[in-house]
C-alpha cells in the first residue's frame, strides 16, 4: 500500500512530517509527500467563508490513497465544518488543520494524526466505532478529538489487518 501526502496551501514542514512518521508508525505502507498544490478558489464558499471539504476531495487525485492535508477551515453539507472527509473504500481522504490547532505544537501534531488516521479508516473501508477510545469513533469537537485514541481498536483493526503494522 502507499499512501501520498498532498500539502494543499501553505503548511508547516514540521506538521507534516509529524503526519508522515504518525502515519509510518500505524500503516504498513510506503509513504511519500507529494509537492503542496494551491487551494482551488472554486472550491471556496464566500458566504461561509470556507471551502467545501467534498470539492477539494475530488480536486485530489484517485491514486493509492492520497491525503489531503490543508490550513483552511473546511465544511460539508449540512455541517457547520468538518475535520476532515474520506471516500469510504476509496482513494481519497482530506484533513484540515484548522480547527486543531492548540498552543501546544505536539497536541496539534497528535490531533492531526487522529483525523488523519480515521480518514485513511474510512477509505479502507471502516465506519464509525462506538468504542470512544477506537481513532474510528466520531468527534465533532475537539474534546471528542482530544479523549479518543490514535489507533484502531481490535475491532476495527481486525477488519484492515493486512495494512496495518504488527
Ligand atoms: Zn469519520
Ligand atoms: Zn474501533
Amino acid at each position: 500500500m502507499r499512501i501520498l501526502i498532498q500539502p494543499i496551501g501553505d503548511l508547516e514542514e514540521d506538521l507534516i512530517f509529524s503526519l508522515e512518521r504518525g502515519l509510518a508508525d500505524r500503516f504498513n505502507a510506503q509513504i511519500s509527500i507529494l509537492a503542496p498544490t494551491t487551494l482551488d478558489m472554486s472550491c471556496f464558499n464566500p458566504m461561509r467563508y470556507q471551502f467545501n471539504s467534498t470539492c477539494l476531495l475530488r480536486k485530489l487525485k484517485p491514486v493509492w490513497i492520497t491525503l489531503g492535508v490543508t490550513d483552511r477551515d473546511i465544511y460539508a453539507d449540512r455541517m457547520n465544518f468538518v475535520f476532515g472527509e474520506a471516500e469510504l473504500n476509496g482513494n481519497r481522504a482530506i484533513v484540515s488543520i484548522y480547527r486543531l490547532r492548540s498552543m501546544d505544537s505536539r497536541v496539534t501534531e497528535e490531533r492531526l494524526i487522529k483525523e488523519a488516521v480515521h480518514e485513511i479508516g474510512h477509505v479502507l473501508g471502516l465506519k464509525h466505532c462506538r468504542n470512544r477510545s477506537c481513532v474510528m469513533s466520531f468527534s465533532n469537537s475537539l474534546a471528542e478529538v482530544d479523549i479518543k485514541g490514535s489507533y484502531f481498536c481490535a475491532s476495527c483493526a481486525s477488519k484492515i489487518r493486512a495494512y496495518l503494522k504488527e
